[in-house]
């Protein structure tokens, strides 16, 4: 495409949150060195919606077993070489009291799909949120509905659901036994029990292609979502997709700038998988359309044994520090953290 197309283009989706897939398509597949004014207008969308604050959502990677196999996770049942772990009620509640007091005000529970008691779980929940206050987002994978419903009554705030890739035959490819209109029935009901719901994508996994990354936006736009999402793919050698291309920068970065234009009024988190693939990978996230950085704040020694994808940063480090570190990004870049709880920007 040709700049002036390019920027009639833009300015339709900063104007009206609005393309067409075969419009969505044509921005993905250009190069990223042609879509300086698509990151422009990404920041300035964001400037408008957002102001200069970014919400941290705190992180507690609670349990590392999980009893499905997606075949580019490093928690997939079948990797044995994986040493796992379970952090009990006690030490979940205790991590996220720290979390409070380093001052989070979202603390996200996530495990892989380990069938922790949902009754357990609701205590966990009405437990901070009685002793802390905080906004309580669960990224737990599929549980049956009862579970979500019992969960959001304890208190729950979000639930975070990746639907990782708006291709039936590819979802379910890459996740055994799953179905994709399982995952996104859940988001519907979730988001009819009135959790704020965040999903998203993984991004470049192995046939993935800019129609499809299109397809993706737009279900994201159809399930009206408060956050999206996206991290590029990192291999794992103990998966069935070891050896595989790692996903790029330039994907993620057009996909959440695209995300900014056309779903103006959610939050965006700049990943830690981005984070790990480039140094400055969430610096240019954060200038590109998003809001959000979620900190691990799970001890230090468990960090290395959840270990979705290889490499990922921090995981020598403790709570405090991470907390710092992210604290001094966000000045670097002249925003601030945020005072607030950061609930959906639809309300
Ligand atoms: N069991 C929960 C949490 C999964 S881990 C669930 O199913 O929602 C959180 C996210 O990590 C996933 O949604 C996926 O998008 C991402 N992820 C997993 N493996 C990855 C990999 N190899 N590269 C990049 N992202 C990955």
């Amino acid at each position: 495409m040709n700049q002036f197309k390019i920027k009639k283009l833009v300015d339709q989706a900063y104007r009206e949150a609005k393309l067409s897939k075969e419009e969505i398509k044509s921005i993905l597949a250009e190069d990223i060195n042609k879509l300086d004014y698509l990151l422009q207008k990404a920041d300035q969308k964001r400037t408008e919606i957002c102001g200069d604050e970014v919400h941290l959502r705190a992180i507690i990677e609670f349990s590392s077993y999980c009893k499905q196999n997606c075949h580019y996770c490093g928690l997939r049942k079948d990797n044995q070489q994986l040493e796992r772990y379970r952090l009990r009620k006690e030490e979940i509640i205790k991590t996220s009291q720290m979390a409070s007091e380093l001052g989070y005000q979202t603390v996200v529970l996530q495990s892989g799909e380990d069938d922790y008691p949902a009754a357990e779980i609701a205590e966990i929940i009405k437990e901070i949120k009685k002793t802390t206050g905080m906004a309580i987002t669960l990224s737990l994978g599929e549980r049956d509905f009862d579970a979500y419903k019992l969960w959001r009554e304890a208190g729950a705030d979000r639930y975070l659901l990746k639907h990782e890739i708006a291709s039936k035959n590819l979802y379910e490819k890459y996740h055994p036994g799953m179905s994709f209109e399982n995952r996104i029935e859940s988001l519907r009901y979730l988001k009819m029990l009135g959790y704020q719901i965040g999903s998203g994508v993984i991004i470049d996994l192995p046939g993935q292609t800019p129609d499809i990354l299109a397809e993706d936006l737009l279900l994201c736009q159809k399930l009206e979502l408060d956050m999206i999402g996206s991290g590029p793919f990192i291999p794992h050698q103990q998966t069935p997709l070891k050896g595989t291309k790692t996903g790029t920068v330039e994907m993620t970065l057009k996909f959440t700038a695209l995300s900014r234009l056309l779903l103006p009024l959610t939050h965006i988190p700049a990943t830690t998988a981005l984070g790990t693939i480039d140094d400055e990978g969430r610096q240019k996230a954060l200038k590109a359309g998003a809001n959000v950085v979620m900190p691990n704040v799970t001890d230090g020694k468990y960090r290395e044994q959840y270990q979705i994808y290889p490499d990922k940063i921090c995981v020598n480090e403790e709570a405090g520090d991470c907390r710092q570190c992210i604290g001094s990004i966000i000045s670097s870049l002249g925003r601030h953290v945020s005072q607030n709880k950061g609930h959906s920007l639809r309300k």
